[in-house]
C-alpha cells in the first residue's frame, strides 16, 4: 500500500518553516490610533484594553514606541471637541488629527501616515454624512469628505482613507487632491465596509455612535459577496491605490475573492470587536492570547490581504522581532 506521507514535511520546526506558504511580517501591520482635542490626555479605552486616546501633546512617547516596535504605518482617527450638523471640526487646519499628522512627520518622517476620512466622529447626529429628513444625502456628503481629505493631505498625510461608504467618495477625493497639488497623496478605499456588529468598541473609542437609526442604508449588507466585489471594482476605477475589506476575520471569504479580482494591495481591518473578543477571553484565561492573535493575523494574510490594520500591531511586532 502506498501511503501519501504529508507528515514528512512536518517533522521539524525548520522543515515546517521552509515550506510555510504564508508568513507574517511587521511590514504587513498598520496601527490605528485615536487622537483627541485638548491637552494632557492619555486615556485607556474601556472596551479595548491596552488602547488609548491621545491628545497631540501626549503623542510623542507613543510615536517612539511605534518606531521602536518597527512598525511602518499608522492609521489616525480623530475625535471632536465640538460636534455640529456639518462636521465643521473635521477639516480644520489645526484640528487634532491634522496636528498629529504634523507631529508624526516631524518625529518619524519614515512612518507612513494614513488617515481615516469620515465625519461620523464630528457630526452631532453621528452619521457619516449630511443628514436630511432621516436620509444621509450622498452627493452633498462628498463635499465634507473632500474638505476633510484635503486638510489631511495639507498636513502631510501619505494616504487618506475614505470610510463613509458614500458612492463616489474615492473619485471626489482624487479630484480635490489633484486640483490642489496633492497628486502624490494616495487613497485607500474602505471599499467593502460591512454593516457589522463588530464595531461596538470602536464607537466607544471614537465617540461616533449614530444618535438615531443605524448605518445600514450606506454600509454593506453582511450577506453579500458580489456586491463587495463591485464596490472594490468601482473604487479601483475611481482611482483608489489600495482597497479594504472591513471587518477582517468574519470576512475572510471576501478577502479571498477580492484577491482573485484585483491587483491592488488589499488591506483588511481587524476591527475593534475582533480585538475585544480575544482580549476578554484571554483575560478570563480561556485562550492563549499571543497564539490566538498570531493565528488570526496569519489567517488574514493567508486569505489574501497584503496589509492588516490591527490594534494588535505593536504586540505582534514584538513577537515577530523576538
Ligand atoms: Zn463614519
Amino acid at each position: 500500500m502506498s501511503i501519501k506521507r504529508l507528515r514528512r514535511l512536518r517533522s521539524s520546526a525548520a522543515l515546517r518553516e521552509i515550506v510555510a506558504e504564508t508568513s507574517l511580517s511587521v511590514n504587513d501591520l498598520i496601527y490605528p490610533l485615536f487622537i483627541k482635542p485638548g491637552t494632557g490626555i492619555r486615556e485607556e479605552i474601556l472596551s479595548m484594553k491596552g488602547q488609548y486616546r491621545y491628545s497631540v501633546d501626549m503623542l510623542s512617547a507613543e510615536i517612539e514606541n511605534i518606531k521602536n516596535a518597527g512598525l511602518k504605518a499608522v492609521l489616525l482617527f480623530g475625535l471632536a471637541g465640538h460636534k455640529d450638523e456639518t462636521a465643521s471640526e473635521s477639516c480644520l487646519d489645526n484640528g487634532a488629527v491634522q496636528e498629529a499628522i504634523r507631529l508624526f512627520k516631524k518625529h518619524a518622517p519614515e512612518i507612513v501616515v494614513m488617515t481615516d476620512v469620515c465625519v461620523c466622529g464630528y457630526t452631532s447626529h453621528g452619521h457619516c454624512g449630511i443628514l436630511r429628513d432621516g436620509i444621509i444625502v450622498n452627493d452633498e456628503s462628498l463635499v465634507l469628505l473632500q474638505k476633510m481629505a484635503l486638510s489631511h493631505a495639507k498636513a502631510g498625510a501619505d494616504v487618506v482613507a475614505p470610510s463613509a461608504m458614500m458612492d463616489g467618495q474615492v473619485a471626489a477625493i482624487r479630484e480635490i487632491l489633484d486640483a490642489n497639488g496633492f497628486s502624490n497623496t494616495a487613497i485607500m478605499g474602505y471599499s467593502a465596509k460591512f454593516f457589522s456588529a463588530c464595531y461596538g468598541p470602536f464607537r466607544d473609542a471614537a465617540d461616533s455612535a449614530p444618535q438615531s437609526g443605524n448605518r445600514s442604508s450606506y454600509q454593506m449588507d453582511v450577506a453579500n459577496t458580489n456586491e463587495a466585489l463591485r464596490e472594490i471594482e468601482i473604487d479601483e476605477a475611481e482611482g483608489a491605490d489600495m482597497v479594504m475589506v472591513k471587518p477582517a476575520v468574519f470576512y475572510l471569504d471576501i478577502i479571498a475573492r477580492a484577491a482573485q479580482q484585483t491587483k491592488l494591495p488589499i488591506a483588511a481591518y481587524n476591527v475593534s470587536g475582533e480585538y475585544a473578543m480575544i482580549k476578554a477571553a484571554a483575560e478570563k484565561g480561556w485562550i492563549d492570547e499571543n497564539r490566538v492573535m498570531m493565528e488570526m493575523l496569519l489567517s488574514i494574510k493567508r486569505a489574501g490581504a497584503s496589509l492588516i490594520i490591527t490594534y494588535f500591531a505593536k504586540d505582534a511586532a514584538k513577537l515577530l522581532k523576538a
